[in-house]
């Protein structure tokens, strides 16, 4: 009963370490090292391998490494066997630390401050009370969920949109499109946690930055290719937007010289909000493992249809 792992290598090797003390009775093979195909029951992955199918004939399930799954080209999974997203505690635990990081900078003005130091400008900005910034967060899954969670602790009014209706205590709830111009009327800083998918990919666009409030600030945790590039460059340059803080670009990594770079308004982070920790994710693996052999229901599990 092989699991083999074909993501980050230098993680790779954690991620054996740490089988062979939980699971010693579990053979861990990191790609390429496949060893014989047919004992791979398992498969550990940042994007699949070509012709799953053919090379391993007793694969039982797929993990994919991270947190979302449009990386991965499910299409190579063949449908009866079950692929299992990364839900396991260090990815949201990082998420969490990042964007309470990014909306503080936003409220606490540290772009302006970063310019101010630039050019040895001493110059003190009011501070907004915490209770007069609404921060508003797309996406209400695992993540959205946990983010707000640690916002709440601070005293910012919160506001959240999902695809289906949610119910989070301290915080008002749109659901479906029809509410996001009133959810984005009152999103002073704005905090996107989608999957990008067919419906989502080009909503952080024009005509979602004229409904903010003048001035608003954006956090994209989510992925590059939610944000429509050229509007959002025009709606930094017209004021619609203040600032934003972007760890999620298209392409991956940044051409040299694109705008982004070098844009007083923008803090970038190289795709680095959330990681999955070998630790924490191993131990999720092995109970997935055996939830799978049990026959049970597994959390995590990706809807191929939804994309996510
Ligand atoms: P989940 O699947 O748990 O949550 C996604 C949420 O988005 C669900 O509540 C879902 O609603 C909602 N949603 C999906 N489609 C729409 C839509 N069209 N309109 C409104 N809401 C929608 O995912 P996670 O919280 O685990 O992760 C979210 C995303 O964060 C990932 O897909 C990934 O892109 C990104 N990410 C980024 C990382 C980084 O380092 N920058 C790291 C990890 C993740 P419903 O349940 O009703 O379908």
């Amino acid at each position: 009963m092989t699991v083999l792992y074909k993501a980050n290598m230098v993680r790779g090797a954690e991620w054996a370490r740490f089988f062979a003390e939980r699971a010693p009775d579990t053979p861990f093979r990191l790609w390429p090292d496949i060893g014989d195909p047919a004992a791979v029951r398992y498969l550990v992955a940042w994007v699949p391998p070509d012709d799953i199918a053919a090379t391993f004939p007793n694969l039982e399930l797929v993990f994919s490494v991270g947190a979302g799954v449009d990386q991965f080209d499910t299409t190579k999974v063949p449908p009866h066997i079950p692929l299992v997203r990364m839900l396991e505690p260090g990815i949201a635990e990082t998420m969490v630390e990042y964007v309470t990081m990014a909306v503080l900078a936003l409220h606490r003005d540290l772009l302006d401050f970063i310019g101010q130091q630039r050019q040895q400008v001493w110059r003190e900005i009011r501070i907004t009370p915490a209770r007069r910034r609404r921060v508003g967060v797309m996406g209400l899954g695992q993540l959205g969920q946990a983010v707000l969670e640690r916002l709440k602790t601070f005293g910012f009014p919160l506001l959240g949109w999902n695809r289906s209706p949610r119910e989070i205590e301290g915080v008002t709830c749109y659901a479906g499109a029809g509410a996001l111009p009133e959810f984005l009327a009152q999103a002073d800083i704005l905090v996107c946690l989608l999957p990008l998918t067919d419906q989502t990919r080009g909503i952080l666009n024009a005509e979602l930055f004229a409904r903010l409030p003048r001035g608003a600030g954006l956090v994209n945790v989510g992925r590059g290719p939610h944000l429509v590039e050229a509007d959002f460059l025009a709606a930094l340059d017209s004021g619609a937007l203040s600032g934003a803080v972007l760890d999620v670009t298209d392409p991956e990594p940044l051409p040299a010289g694109h705008p982004f770079w070098s844009h007083p308004r923008i803090l970038l982070t190289p795709h680095n909000a959330s990681m999955t920790t070998p630790d924490t994710a191993v131990d999720f693996v092995l109970d997935i493992i055996a939830r799978h052999r049990r026959g049970e229901e597994l959390p995590g599990l990706v809807d191929r249809r939804r994309g996510y």
